[in-house]
Formats: structure tokens, C-alpha cells, sequence
């Protein structure tokens, strides 16, 4: 049998290489987006170099006609995407008061405008399958909202929005339509905070320690499960006790 092809936009990224190989180990055909083209084939490579066969394509994930065009190259090298996995995403903070124009549009356009741009890209693809798999990975921070982060906490919520309508929009088709909110996860996005405020955001996660892309790439591989089809217009919370909610 052919394998179900997964397109994970922010594929080259941090939580977006633990999940490009956790799809992989699932049997999944991985196609990687990516936007900076120097980094892409040398992350290919790495990948290559430890066993994995991961494709990747260019999309600016703001330009939907940049989005059409990957899918169509997607779809023409391995055919219909069955599992997308919108993860690309950016952070731009500053306080309201000072956030320039350029700051709003740039968060929520590569954070929310993306998945419109990729769903209604995969979506005729999918309801001919009568089968797909969304996952939109939000944030901690569009669930309770953080200072200095306006944009990407509207956007992070907006993603939930989004979820549950689409969500409502395929249920018979058999899509779900699900978003994972991590909480504080040890990539470069973290990394580079200032390291006595990355240690006071430490203290605040019960568990004790920062998430491991791995955590939320297992989240992936089992929201992209066949078995998973009751799940749909969910949300995930997985932030190690940092915010607990119903
Ligand atoms: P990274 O910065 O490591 O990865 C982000 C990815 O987004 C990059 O691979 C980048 O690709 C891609 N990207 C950015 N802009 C564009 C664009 N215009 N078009 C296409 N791709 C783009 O971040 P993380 O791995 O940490 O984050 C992944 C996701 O998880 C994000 O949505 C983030 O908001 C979310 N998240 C992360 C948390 C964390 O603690 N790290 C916590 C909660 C949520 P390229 O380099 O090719 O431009």
C-alpha cells in the first residue's frame, strides 16, 4: 500500500523535525515546508544522514498562491496530502503600546493566515480521499493570553476558531480538524530567552522542566491516526501543569 503522504509546514524547525521523524517512524511520506531555502537542504541532508527520507518544498506560508503551488508540487511527487500539520509559526513581541503594524501582521499572518492558506490547499484533495487529518499547533499562550505577546496570543486563539468550525465543517467526511497547545517546549524559540527569564519560566511549570519537541510529536502521530477519528475539534493542551483548565 501506498504511504499517506504528511505535510508538515515549519518542517525544518524544532518542534517540526521531531515531528517530520515521528511521522516518519509512523510509515508516514514526510514532506517538510520550509521559507529559508539555506537551511532546507542541509536539514535534508542531516535527516538523510540519520535514515530518514524526508522531502521537502518551499512555501512562504502568508502567500496563499506560494501555498498552492507547494501543494501541487506535493501532490504531483506523492500524491494527495492526508495529514497536515500546520506549525510554522513566528513570535515578534512587544508590548501594545509600542507594537509596530509590521510586528501584528507578520504574527498573525504567518501563525493564522498559514492555515487557511494550507487547509483550503489540502482540503478538495482530502474530501476526495474522504479521509484527512488536521493538526494546527497553537500555543499555551492563545489559551490564557501572555504579556508582551497581543499578536501571537490572538492568532494562537484564532487557531482554536478555526478548529472548531472546520472541524464541524468535515465531520462526515471523515477529516478531523484537531490543535495542540504546547506549553513551554526547549527549541531555538526558547532558547534564545534571556536565561534568568527562562529560569523564572521554568519555576512556573509544575512538572519541573521545559517540554521536549518529542512531547508534542507524539501528540501529532496519534491525533494523525486512523484511530483517532473520534477526536476532532479538539484542543491539547500539553504545558507540563503550567495551565490547567477544563
Ligand atoms: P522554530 O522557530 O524552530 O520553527 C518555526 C518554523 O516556522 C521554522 O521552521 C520556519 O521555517 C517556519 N516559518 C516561519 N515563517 C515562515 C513562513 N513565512 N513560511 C513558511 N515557514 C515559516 O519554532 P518551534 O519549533 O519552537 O515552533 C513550532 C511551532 O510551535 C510554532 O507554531 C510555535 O508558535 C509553536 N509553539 C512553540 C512553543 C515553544 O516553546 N517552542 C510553545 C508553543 C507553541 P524557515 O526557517 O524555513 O523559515
Amino acid at each position: 500500500m501506498q504511504k499517506r503522504v504528511a505535510w508538515v509546514t515549519g518542517g525544518t524547525g524544532g518542534i517540526g523535525t521531531a515531528i517530520c521523524r515521528s511521522l516518519a517512524d509512523a510509515g508516514y511520506q514526510v514532506v517538510a515546508g520550509y521559507s529559508n531555502p539555506e537551511k532546507a537542504s542541509a536539514w535534508q541532508q542531516e535527516q538523510k544522514a540519520a535514515g530518514y527520507e524526508i522531502g521537502i518544498s518551499y512555501a512562504d506560508v502568508t502567500d496563499f498562491e506560494s501555498v498552492t503551488k507547494s501543494y501541487q508540487e506535493i501532490q504531483q511527487q506523492f500524491g494527495p496530502v492526508s495529514v497536515l500539520v500546520n506549525n510554522a509559526g513566528i513570535t515578534r513581541d512587544g508590548m501594545l503600546k509600542k507594537m509596530t503594524p509590521e510586528q501584528w501582521h507578520a504574527v498573525v499572518s504567518t501563525n493564522l493566515d498559514s492555515v487557511f492558506n494550507t487547509s483550503r490547499a489540502c482540503l478538495d484533495g482530502m474530501l476526495e480521499q474522504q479521509y484527512g487529518r488536521i493538526v494546527n499547533i497553537s500555543s499555551i499562550n492563545g489559551e490564557k493570553g501572555q504579556m508582551g505577546q497581543t499578536n501571537y496570543s490572538a492568532a494562537k486563539a484564532g487557531m482554536h476558531g478555526f478548529t472548531m468550525a472546520l472541524a464541524q465543517e468535515t465531520a462526515r467526511k471523515g477529516i478531523t480538524v484537531n490543535t495542540i497547545s504546547p506549553g513551554y517546549i526547549a527549541t531555538d524559540m526558547i532558547m534564545k530567552i534571556e536565561e534568568k527569564i527562562r529560569d523564572s519560566i521554568r519555576a512556573q511549570i509544575p512538572v519541573g522542566r521545559f517540554g521536549e519537541p518529542e512531547d508534542i510529536a507524539r501528540i501529532v502521530v496519534f491525533l494523525a491516526d486512523e484511530a483517532s477519528s473520534f477526536i476532532t475539534g479538539a484542543n491539547i493542551s500539553a504545558n507540563g501543569g503550567q495551565f490547567i483548565h477544563a
